[in-house]
């Protein structure tokens, strides 16, 4: 850290709607500016003293000074230190993209001859990088579905590095008892890493519950307005550091600083845009649930969803994610995509839009998944034929649910 800069101070038990705004910032000491400043230079000074100047300062990356952009910029590193203070961990790095940061920490921590075992249903860029990429440079890979505790235990072998996850899994909803699989990972010796996305750290805290690292894309709630992409990592410093040093450096997808201040703005009302989100989504969810085109919904805060005892559990609020299944649901995509005016038939979620598509089950498992047996079984248990992924944004909840009504209704 540049002597010139100085992190506002937090009283330690800040709580985290206050952590969400001022962890890490810096007030401008040439203005005194409280938000953030866009710093977009690509280098900055070295002084006598940085750590730049001894033969191991490049050993933590994070104390180093801002000598260039790729490693560390003064504005990503703001954001940098306040997802670590709202998701409870010592240190995250930031990354162009939410797959950068997921491809960074793969490539970190597995090499050829080691094992990694991975949520069965997963975002398809993560299912995709794992199963189709990683074994041509000699890892093996086991896909499990991780609501099933037995199957992740029993896939675990000598070499197994990691097990990643996510909670809630994208597409279907499905919700990982977090502090039971850490407890199993910790007991063999093996790192566990869990995407968030769909949670953020308004519902969950994984890092809490004994997981290693978190996965942000803060492409979806996290920034929220969706306008910017972006990812992150994290956990401990020295995994952190790693990771850093590995795919911030070499794989070079560094977040522009830029995107870095619009998702700092963002983050400012993560915590209400999440509790609004989930208040409407629980209100939409049941409105579904009583509509007579719509055959399942699936949602953690809803009674009826099989896991809705962890979800409590697990789970702060519910989120902004919902799925509904219809029957035909090709012509229910193209009513919904003609006939919506509040909701956007549209791919990505999170954002204060809200957004619905329809994620065919067909064509996800012959692009995606490749599902058989008894996992093939226990995804169309939830998805059907097609399910519906509906991203709750911040309108009015009755327009919503007027817009999903009249569009539903033939
Ligand atoms: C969107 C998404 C990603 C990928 O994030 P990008 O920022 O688009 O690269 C990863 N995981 C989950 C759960 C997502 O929804």
């Amino acid at each position: 850290m540049s002597k010139s800069f100085v992190t506002h101070p937090l009283p330690s038990n800040a709580g985290p709607e206050t952590r969400a705004l001022d962890a890490g910032l810096v007030i401008d000491p040439a203005t005194g500016a409280i938000a953030p400043n866009i710093s977009m230079s690509v280098n900055n000074v070295l002084m006598p003293g940085d750590g730049a100047f001894s033969a191991d300062g490049v050993e933590d990356l994070a104390a180093l000074p801002y000598l260039y952009a790729r490693w560390t910029n003064p504005t990503v590193r703001q954001l940098e230190q306040r997802l670590a203070s709202i998701e409870g961990g010592e240190d995250a790095l930031a990354s162009a993209t939410g797959m950068a940061a997921i491809a960074g920490m793969l490539l970190t921590l597995l090499k050829a001859g080691d094992h990694l075992i991975v949520s069965d249903v997963c975002y398809a860029g993560a299912a995709e990088l794992t199963q189709r990429v990683l074994p041509d440079f000699g890892v093996e890979v086991t896909a499990v579905n991780m609501a099933r505790l037995d199957l992740v235990e029993a896939a675990i072998r000598p070499n197994t590095r990691l097990i990643h996850c996510e909670s809630p899994v994208n597409p279907i909803l499905r919700i990982v008892d977090l502090k039971a699989l850490s407890a199993i990972a910790a007991r063999h010796g093996v790192l566990t890493s869990v995407d968030s996305t769909f949670a953020t750290p308004v519902a969950t805290r994984p890092l809490s519950l004994g997981v290693d690292l978190v996965i942000h894309s803060l492409t979806k709630f996290i920034n929220g307005h969706g306008d910017a992409l972006g990812g992150a990592v994290i956990g401990r410093k020295e995994l952190v550091a790693q990771i850093r040093g590995r795919a911030g450096v070499y794989l070079g997808a560094a977040l522009s600083a830029h995107s870095a201040w619009l998702i700092m703005r963002g983050i400012d009302t993560l915590y209400p845009r999440m509790r609004m989100a989930s208040e409407t989504a629980l209100a939409v969810a049941e409105f579904l649930e009583s509509h007579p085109q719509v055959e399942r919904v699936i949602y953690p805060g809803l009674a009826s969803h099989p896991q809705h005892a962890l979800a409590r559990r697990q789970m702060d609020v519910f989120g902004g994610m919902i799925g509904f299944r219809t029957r035909d649901p090709k012509a229910t995509a193209s009513r919904l995509a003609e006939l919506l005016r509040v909701v956007h038939y549209a791919f990505s979620l999170g954002h204060q839009r809200s957004l619905v598509v329809l994620m065919d089950t067909e064509e996800m498992m012959a692009s995606t998944y490749r599902l058989t047996g008894e996992a093939l079984a226990d995804y169309r248990a939830y998805a059907g034929d097609g399910l519906f992924r509906l991203s709750i944004g911040l309108e009015t909840p009755a327009d919503i649910i007027a817009d999903l009504d009249q569009a539903l209704t033939p």
